[in-house]
């Protein structure tokens, strides 16, 4: 069953949206040569505490963080720690996410560590988050959930690969659905599999975190022996960036953008629906 959202519902689930994208604001300036991923989980967690959210990461199926950091070869769920040292060159994908009156936002990013990264690196990042943006751009009435995954997948398979090959689009893991829970119903692949149908129609209120994540080789992943860290299998470094997103009567609106989406979502001809906060 997909949770169907009021207006009102989306308003506090925009207030959880907000308090995610001040935890990017101010983790990504913390991602700098020198921070241990602990100082920036630090960070984010002195944010959530001004804003009187709650982490909704910390203790999730006893994960002992605010935040997600993974580094290169680390896809997602890395584990903040006094020995991960950021080195210039370096890229990391930050995932956080704050809870307010009982409602739920989540959020990721790549950035860079330093400077002077190889395009290939540079064009990564830039493709996957684009993709999570034409995926984004097809939250629209009439669409099906399968309509966003396809977005996903067909905006990157078109990008050339700097060095050629393939990217690998990640297979284990993908977006949600997002409200009174992290993780909820449906889950949204970042490609299409015609054996699992085209899954629910989108209809205003409904809610999902929709999070590609791209490897410059496979798709295919494993979890490290503390049962959290996902690598790629060929030790290839992945790109991941996630938004929260509502569609409302009037569109889509990014829940844990700044801008609600509006920047990005013009530049897909698609016009964000009006922050319920403004
Ligand atoms: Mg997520």
């Amino acid at each position: 069953m997909v949770q169907i959202k009021t207006p009102e519902q989306i308003a506090k689930m925009r207030e959880a949206g907000l308090v995610v994208a001040a935890i990017h604001a101010a983790t990504r300036e913390a991602a700098v040569p020198g921070a241990t991923t602990k100082d920036i989980d630090e960070v984010a967690r002195k944010v959530i505490a001004e804003n009187g959210a709650k982490s909704n990461f910390l203790g999730y199926g006893g994960f002992p963080a605010t935040i997600c950091t993974s580094v290169n070869e680390v896809v997602v769920h890395g584990i903040p720690s006094d020995e991960v040292v950021l080195k210039d060159g370096d890229i990391i994908s930050i995932d956080a996410g704050a809870i307010v009156d009982g409602w739920h936002g989540d959020a990721a990013f790549t950035a860079f560590v330093g400077s002077g990264h190889a395009p290939e690196l540079v064009e990564l990042s830039r493709v996957t988050e684009e993709s999570m943006w034409a995926g984004i751009a097809a939250m629209k009435q009439g669409n099906r959930l399968v309509d966003v995954s396809k977005a996903i997948e067909t905006y990157i398979r078109r990008q050339p690969k700097p060095g050629g090959g393939k990217y690998g689009i990640v297979e284990d893991y993908g977006g949600h659905g997002i409200g009174t829970e992290m993780h909820m119903d449906p889950h949204l692949l970042n490609y299409v599999d015609r054996r699992r149908g085209k899954g629910p129609k989108l209809v205003p209120g409904f809610c999902l975190a929709i999070e590609p994540m791209v490897s410059l080789g496979t798709p295919k992943t494993e979890v490290l022996d503390d049962d959290w860290t996902v690598i790629t299998t060929d030790g290839t470094w992945s790109s991941h960036w996630e938004h929260s997103v509502a569609l409302t009567e009037a569109g889509p609106l990014v829940l844990t953008a700044p801008d609600g989406g509006k920047a990005k979502l013009a530049e897909y001809g698609v016009t964000a629906a009006p922050d319920p906060l403004a």
